[in-house]
């Protein structure tokens, strides 16, 4: 049996039913319970005890009263007395036991039973004790004669041996149901091999990630599955099988192959080395050209006028702002990571903020044509004025840098019943279908020969969709390579507004 197909034993304990069961019969008793020793008890496959003919509301007295009396010793491993009527009545057991009622000796009113202890030991120690109940003057084939002291250790040897194997197998069948819960429910994908590698067991991780279904592998090489390959990407064949190596010892009889799936790490670990290379090129650019400016301005055998003075250090200026524009990015992405975004909220009047940050651009950038369509009476948001500023600012500073030709950027301003949207659109390079999916992403750049010679370190999406979403807003993008794009972001309405913690 292979652990995907774990045995279902609703009989788990009947083995030891069984046997304790055939015990009291044989030693002529009606009923009774076996009381798993101490030493013997394994809280992993066994239970403590194991009752036969008597209801769990009778175990209690019966054995409080057991506690109280005589008990057997390995020199007398058989003790017996009698009940009193009102224990046998406390223990119920003529009423619910219509045979033991029959065999109950004495009246209804002053029933009388006998009480029987077997201790149950071997070689190995104690295992438990047989409380048993039958009718007074009863006796089995172990009490007659002189000679039944013997059979009665012989008995004793016997029921011991078979109550060990039963709890060992208890305790296999539990052992087994673990795994199998293991194997299942594993996260890793698992499969084990006989030394001919051949698959035994596949677990249900293993289908996940191979797409192969459980049936359709059994029996064959896993190899053939698997084509695992070394860390060069090159196929391991069949002489090089890690497994292969580890049965070349000879002594195991089947081999485990674990898979994990790898490739999340693989995706960060791509992110963490772009991450490196866009913030490193993105802060060596302006340092550099800091360094170049500086270096000529500090000359001494060189003489500036006013003008080519005042153009080097607005240069300058400019490089600093970049590197402080995206130290800010930077900083403000790892606050996004690291939890929640708090808004200042309060009411905006989006046309009002619009005109400021179009016209702030035109006057920075006069050979761009801005246009802005706003409507009349556009109602007012909740929103933090400076994070739409600047989601707003970053997607029309990508409108220019992403036009390759003389920049058109059109800005729209309309309402849905529930939202106002707003829409910047250009005639750029546009983005391709695939990569609209990643842009908002962090560390993200379109990878093209024009994107890679602008600057940019693929963190406003970002920032902008983290802050869009802490409005309880979304944002999109609708592009056509070569064409142009519009990105879109919406605002709940005032009236409308329910704003969400957003955690990332
Ligand atoms: P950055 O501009 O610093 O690279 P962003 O997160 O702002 O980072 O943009 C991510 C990527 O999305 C950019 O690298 C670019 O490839 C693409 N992109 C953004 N805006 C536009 C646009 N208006 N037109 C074309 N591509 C764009």
């Amino acid at each position: 049996m292979s652990w995907s197909q774990t045995q279902q034993s609703e009989d788990l304990y009947d083995q030891i039913t069984i046997l304790v069961g055939s015990a009291i019969r044989l030693l002529s008793g009606d009923a009774g319970v076996f009381v798993v020793s101490n030493e013997a008890f394994d809280p992993q496959s066994n239970t403590e005890y194991t009752l036969y003919r008597l209801t769990e509301s009778a175990l209690m007295p019966l054995l409080s009263y057991i506690r109280e009396s005589k008990r057997p010793n390995s020199h007398c491993p058989l003790v017996i007395d009698t009940l009193s009527p009102t224990l046998v009545k406390q223990l119920a057991i003529c009423d619910e036991d219509e045979e033991l009622l029959r065999d109950v000796k004495g009246t209804k009113e002053q029933p009388v039973l006998e009480r029987c202890s077997l201790l149950v030991n071997d070689h190995a120690g104690f295992l438990g004790m047989l409380h048993y109940l039958r009718p007074p003057g009863s006796s089995s084939c172990f009490e007659r004669s002189d000679e039944s002291e013997g059979a009665l250790r012989l008995f004793i040897a016997h029921f011991a041996a078979g109550l060990r194997s039963a709890l060992k197998w208890q305790s296999l069948v539990k052992e087994q149901r673990r795994l199998a819960a293991i194997f299942q429910q594993s996260a890793e994908g698992i499969l084990t091999v006989d030394t001919a590698l051949r698959i035994i067991d596949f677990n249900p991780t293993m289908e996940r990630l191979t797409g192969w279904r459980e049936n359709e592998v059994l029996g064959r090489f896993y190899y053939e599955v698997l084509h695992p390959k070394d860390r060069l990407g090159n196929e391991l064949g069949l002489q090089d099988s890690l497994i292969l190596q580890a049965f070349a010892g000879g002594e195991p009889t089947s081999g485990i192959l674990t898979v994990r799936d790898i490739t999340r790490e693989r995706q960060q670990e791509e992110q963490r080395s772009t991450f490196i290379s866009v913030i490193s090129h993105e802060l060596q650019t302006p340092i550099a050209i800091i360094k170049g400016y500086a270096s000529t301005l500090a000359r001494t055998d060189a003489t500036f006028d006013r003008e080519s003075l005042r153009s080097r250090l607005q240069a300058v200026e400019e490089e600093a702002d970049r590197l402080n524009k995206l130290v800010g990015n930077l900083l403000y992405a790892s606050r996004i990571q690291a939890g929640g975004l708090q808004m200042e909220l309060a009411t905006l009047d989006l046309s009002n903020l619009v005109q400021k940050v179009t016209h702030r651009l035109q006057v920075k950038s006069p050979g761009v044509t801005v246009k802005v369509n706003l409507p009349p009476n556009l109602p007012t948001v909740m929103a933090d004025r400076d994070r739409i500023e600047e989601v707003l600012e970053n997607l029309l500073d990508n409108a220019v840098k992403y036009s390759p030709d003389k920049p058109v950027v059109t800005v729209v301003c309309r309402t849905t019943g529930d939202e106002v949207i707003v829409s910047v659109s250009d005639a750029g390079m546009g983005i391709s279908l695939r990569e609209q999916e990643q842009i908002f992403d962090r560390f993200y750049r379109v990878g093209n020969a024009m994107t890679n010679s602008l600057q940019g370190a693929g963190l406003g999406l970002y920032i902008c969709r983290a802050i869009v979403e802490a409005h309880g807003g979304r944002i999109w993008v609708e592009s056509a390579l070569h064409q142009g794009s519009t990105f879109l972001f919406s605002l709940p309405r005032m009236e409308k507004a329910h704003l969400p913690m957003v955690v990332f």
